[in-house]
């Protein structure tokens, strides 16, 4: 299997390779030159299999030989093994129709584990690969974060020989969780940087220095961020084993998904992609809703981000649409590259008419508002129970509200544990989640971070002096 970039221009590569390099040097993202299929009956023998197991045989067409089955399902087995519950993503019945997938029994209580615990394995397993043919190199993973994303990379690669990380987040605009989830690692090689200004600031310098020939021609710049093929490769995996408890490949089952770079949602395409009956995928944003206006009007434009309760979605330029608009768009990258260059000049586009009837044949959307999320919350005390957390709180109000058959099971991905986001949920049921044993004294250790102002070229001086060059 090789990947290709969705702007046509970067030089194809392997599994390795797209997995290492992250960010395509055309300023594109990796896809795989063709989608690998299952038939019906070979979905159906996946019933059963153990989640690692399970993982193993449906990433393989994906890495071909850069990987044996039995190295992959090492791999698996030791990234899966580091979660708290034995069936890796459990699924819960919340009522007739709805259902939960709770996606955060990893180390950072949060359905990034699920990619990320792999993510660092796989960064082990090829750079120590790469120095025995003699090019041994260092990676240096530059990755912005709302939060999630930068807790679980972190504890996936704090301390791995050849790796560092510096993570950017928004000041002030994650929550003390996941901030301490960050900052309270102190191996040498992370490095927690706080940037003065908004996600979507802190992702635009990030892929700056991606295009920046003064950093790259110095350091092996890597991504931990979703842009990294590998991680939406991870993540197919659950919505298999989601379907497959509810009776695929002989039933079909809408997904509803609390989306913010369109990561989660895509690897819900790739795995329809494959071959897996899915009704629907219902894309549930907060009020930041650029892919709801997307998806409803064709209207791709980029406002300014509104802070929210939940902030992994406050976000208004999704790096991975890019992937489905290059899928659904007939995969021509040049043509996409010139329609991404106009955004990336005014901050908005149109959709093609072949992009939009494209998405439209899988995707529905919905914006959530503060009110509704809360509203959702409180279902989910009173009505099952469970606390919620704001994420999955949007999606499940999003799955209650898209008129899906009442035959149609539909499975709303529980994307971080409640108790990352306290203030949220107990604001709406009057109850504090309590964090979960395997977090221990969060809250008793010492902080390391730096601050920064939103200024590139601070951030890459700061890179610059401390990261490992190029041997
Ligand atoms: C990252 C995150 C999301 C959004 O996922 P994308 O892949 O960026 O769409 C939703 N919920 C939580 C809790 C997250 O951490």
């Amino acid at each position: 299997m090789d990947y290709i970039s969705t702007r046509g221009r970067a030089q194809a590569l392997d599994f390795m390779g797209a997995t290492l390099a992250g960010l395509a040097s055309d300023g594109g993202l990796y896809v795989p030159r063709e989608w690998p299929k299952f038939s019906p009956d070979e979905i159906a023998a996946m019933a059963g299999l153990p989640y690692a197991r399970l993982a193993q045989v449906i990433m393989q067409p994906f890495i071909g030989d850069c990987l044996s089955p039995e190295r992959l399902l090492e791999l698996t087995t030791a990234a899966y093994g580091r979660f708290a519950h034995k069936a890796v993503t459990p699924l819960k019945q919340f009522d007739e129709q709805q259902w939960l997938l709770e996606l955060f029994h990893g180390p950072t209580l949060a359905f990034k584990d699920v990619a990320l615990q792999l993510l660092g394995l796989f960064f082990e397993e090829f750079l120590g690969r790469e120095s025995e043919s003699g090019t041994g190199q260092n990676l240096t993973i530059v990755g912005a974060t709302s939060g999630d994303t930068g807790s679980a990379a972190i504890d996936a690669v704090a301390g791995r020989a050849k790796v560092d990380i510096f993570m950017l987040h928004p000041k002030g605009r994650v929550s003390d969780v996941q901030r301490r989830q960050m900052t309270t690692v102190l191996a040498p090689n992370v490095h927690n940087i706080a940037i003065t200004g908004s996600f979507d600031d802190a992702q635009a310098m990030v892929k700056r220095m991606f295009n920046d020939e003064g950093m790259t021609s110095r350091f092996n710049i890597g991504a931990v961020n979703s842009i990294n093929w590998a991680r939406l490769m991870a993540q197919v995996v659950y919505y298999f084993a989601a379907a497959l408890q509810l009776g695929a490949p002989h039933r079909k089952v809408a997904f509803s998904v609390p989306t913010g770079n369109f990561g989660d949602v895509f690897a819900g395409y790739v795995a329809a992609q494959m071959g897996l009956p899915i009704e629907k995928l219902i894309v549930a944003t907060n009020v930041n809703d650029i892919l709801h206006r997307a998806l409803a009007h064709g209207d791709y434009s980029a406002g300014t981000v509104t802070p929210t309760a939940a902030p992994s979605m406050d976000i208004q330029v999704s790096s991975n649409f890019e992937r489905l608009l290059f899928d659904v768009g007939g995969r021509d990258g040049l043509a996409l590259a010139e329609q991404m260059a106009g955004f990336e000049k005014t901050k908005a586009m149109q959709l093609t008419n072949a992009q939009r009837e494209g998405a439209a044949a899988l995707f529905t959307s919905a914006s959530v508002n503060p009110n509704q999320m809360a509203e959702a919350i409180r279902w989910g005390w009173e009505a099952a129970g469970e606390l919620l957390d704001p994420h999955t709180a949007i999606g499940l109000y999003a799955a209650r509200e898209a008129g899906i058959d009442p035959a149609v099971p539909v499975v709303t991905l529980a994307t971080a544990h409640p108790a990352k986001f306290p203030d949220a949920v107990e604001r709406a049921t009057g109850h504090r989640p309590g964090l979960p044993a395997r977090v221990g004294d969060l809250f008793e250790r010492e902080e390391k971070l730096d601050d920064l102002p939103g200024d590139y070229d601070a951030v890459a001086a700061y890179v610059a002096e401390r990261a490992t060059p190029k041997a």
